[in-house]
C-alpha cells in the first residue's frame, strides 16, 4: 500500500491544463501539492498498452522515473457492448486529429447499427495509477454503466457525454450540471478509491 503524506509533491502525468485544474480541485485540503508534467518538461510517453489500467500505469511510471517524484496518471474512455467495448482505449482517437466528437459519436452509431439498437449498453471507465520512483505502484478503476442514446442530447460536458445516459437517470451526461455528473462519474469513482487508499487521512 502507498500512502502519501502532507507536504508531498505529486506529479500529474498529463500535459492537459484542464486535467491539472480538475485534479487540483480534488486534492484541495489534502496537503499534497500537484506539479504538472508539462511544468517539469517531462516527455509524454506513447499509450501502447491494451487496457485503461495499463496505459495509466505506463504514464505514471514514466513520469515517476523521469521526475524522481510520486506521479499520478489517468486514462479513460467510452465503451459500447455492441462494439465489443470499442471505442474503449481508442476513445480520443475516434475523434480524429481534430478531436471531433460529433464525428466519433456518429461513428459509434453507424458501426453499432442494428446490434446497438438491440443492446444499447454502454459504460465509461477511468483508471488511475499512482507510481513511485522506487518502482511501486497502485491502480484504481471506476466505471459507470448506462445506455447509448441517439441522437445526441444536451450541450454540456465533453467527448461522448451527449450519447450516454447513466442507469438510474433519464438525462444524458451532457444534460446534467457539471457537479451532478462529477458526483457519479467513472472518474469520481476511481478518485474516491485513490483518495481512501493513498491520500493523507
Ligand atoms: P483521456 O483519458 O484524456 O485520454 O480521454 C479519453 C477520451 O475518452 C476522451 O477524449 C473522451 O473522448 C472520452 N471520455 C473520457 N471520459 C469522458 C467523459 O466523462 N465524458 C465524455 N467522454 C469521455
Amino acid at each position: 500500500m502507498i500512502r502519501l503524506s502532507r507536504g508531498d509533491r505529486l506529479v500529474l502525468a498529463s500535459h492537459n491544463p484542464g486535467k491539472l485544474l480538475e485534479f487540483e480541485a480534488l486534492l484541495d485540503g489534502t496537503g499534497v501539492a500537484l506539479v504538472s508534467a508539462a511544468a517539469l518538461g517531462l516527455p509524454e510517453p506513447e499509450e501502447t498498452a491494451n487496457s485503461f489500467e495499463g496505459n495509466a500505469r505506463l504514464k505514471a511510471k514514466a513520469a515517476a522515473n523521469a521526475s524522481g517524484l510520486p506521479a499520478l496518471a489517468d486514462d479513460s474512455g467510452f465503451c459500447v457492448a455492441a462494439l465489443h467495448g470499442a471505442p474503449g482505449i481508442l476513445s480520443a482517437r475516434w475523434g480524429g486529429p481534430a478531436r471531433d466528437f460529433g464525428l466519433a459519436m456518429q461513428r459509434v452509431h453507424d458501426e453499432g447499427g442494428a446490434a446497438l439498437d438491440a443492446d444499447p449498453s454502454a459504460w465509461f471507465v477511468a483508471a488511475l495509477c499512482l507510481a513511485l520512483p522506487d518502482g511501486r505502484d497502485a491502480s484504481f478503476e471506476g466505471r459507470i454503466d448506462g445506455q447509448f442514446v441517439w441522437p445526441p442530447r444536451g450541450s454540456g460536458g465533453h467527448g461522448y457525454d451527449p450519447v450516454f445516459v447513466p442507469n438510474g437517470d433519464a438525462r444524458s451526461f451532457a444534460e446534467m450540471l457539471e457537479a451532478e455528473k462529477n458526483a457519479l462519474s467513472h472518474r469520481a469513482r476511481a478518485f474516491r478509491q485513490f483518495r481512501e487508499a493513498c491520500l493523507p487521512p
